[in-house]
């Protein structure tokens, strides 16, 4: 018998399935036109702002990028009124999230998340040999009683998106208020923000996580430039955390995991307050959209903080979703989570949701 040359997790490791891409769907049905409602991209991007900057970069991409990002985590930092010793830069929010699990866990260790959410907490956490808890949902709310009965000595990293992904739902201020009171000092708190621009203008949500970091000192608040700046081909996510854990997590990343055109356009985009303002309020029009046709069908949704909804379409979404396809809309479908009869589907221009709209009715009263 020959020895198994590769990591033992590898045995058993499923890795995320990410949707097609555009092209690949054209070329299969034929199709001139597709709408890809199904990566939580942004619709009305990219940033203008941002599209300038890296234009202005593209000629220096023979040399590599400044290994720190210092002016970007600087900016950063004045932007969240933190010290830059308190941000880390990434390969996206994903490049983060792998290197939490290679800063954080030993084999054994054992990480909570709701479910469903996204997957990369999971994934990250098979590979390094840590076993994650998944906490189903109650009534659409995090069920953060079986989160803290669920703590033991090797809980590590305690996984809350919000708004989650698929779901869309919050974690109230309310409700991290108990969970913060009833999970250990020692436990790394990851609340996943990836969506926290078009949460922030809602009573409920908690805006100001950050200002944790000085209380909880293990705590990792992360957020992305993909989703509300519409960057999300050029990869930048940050976290912000507290300086101890921040100095482990930049031993860890990639010396030059930020490429020049990340930087510059991250930099370029934070002080595009028309844009942010601008994508806000034109995805919120289009969450109303979607939610008032879910509703009209009698169909179940969960109220979105986020860029998409969650909806129960009473139809199995790998059959809505093949039928979808063929017409030009890429949704993500439910079963992958186990949530058969469920899709989620972003948030995009009138046009896009008019079209989601039609055909799905189209697909249903097949
Ligand atoms: C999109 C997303 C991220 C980060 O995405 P990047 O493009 O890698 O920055 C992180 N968490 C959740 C829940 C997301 O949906």
């Amino acid at each position: 018998m020959s020895k198994n040359i590769f990591r033992k997790q590898l045995a058993t490791f499923k890795s995320y399935v990410p949707g097609k891409p555009i092209e690949e769907v054209k070329r299969e049905y034929g199709l001139d036109e597709i709408q890809k409602l199904a990566s939580n991209e942004n619709q009305f991007g990219p940033s203008p702002l941002a599209i300038e900057a890296i234009r202005e970069e593209i000629d220096k991409i023979n040399f590599y990028p400044e290994a720190t990002a210092v002016d970007l985590v600087k900016d950063l930092a004045s932007y969240l009124n933190v010290k830059p010793e308190n941000v880390v830069v990434g390969n996206g929010g994903e490049g983060l999230i792998w290197v939490i699990a290679m800063t954080f866990l030993n084999e054994g260790d054992e990480i909570l998340a709701a479910d469903p959410s996204f997957d990369i907490y999971k994934i990250s956490g098979d590979l390094m040999g840590a076993k994650t808890i998944k906490i189903p949902f109650v009534h659409k709310k995090f069920d953060f009683k079986s989160f803290v009965s669920n703590i033991t000595e090797n809980t590590k990293l305690i996984y809350v998106c919000s708004p989650n992904n698929p779901t869309g739902n919050i974690a109230s201020k309310e409700e991290m208020d108990y969970l913060l009171a009833n999970i250990p000092d020692d436990v790394v708190l990851i609340l996943d923000e990836a969506y926290y621009e078009f949460a922030e203008e809602f009573d409920e949500y908690p805006s100001e996580n950050i200002k944790l970091i000085a209380s909880r000192p293990n705590t990792i608040i992360l957020r992305s430039f993909s989703k509300i700046y519409g960057i999300a081909g050029v990869r930048l996510g940050y976290v912000v955390t507290s300086e101890a854990l921040a100095a482990e997590m930049n031993k860890v990343r990639q010396t030059l995991g930020v490429n020049r055109l990340a930087q510059v356009g991250a930099r370029a985009a934070l002080k595009d307050e028309a844009y942010k303002k601008y994508a806000v309020e034109e995805n919120r029009k289009a969450i109303d959209a979607l939610e008032g046709y879910f509703a009209s069908k009698g169909f179940d949704y969960f109220k979105s903080y986020s860029n998409f909804v969650w909806a129960n379409i009473n139809t199995h979404s790998k059959a809505v979703f093949e039928e979808l396809q063929k017409r030009g809309i890429i949704i993500r479908p439910g079963f992958l989570w186990g949530w058969d009869n469920w899709i989620r589907v972003n948030t995009g221009t009138d046009r896009q949701m008019k079209l989601f709209i039609e055909k799905l009715e189209e697909v249903l009263n097949n």
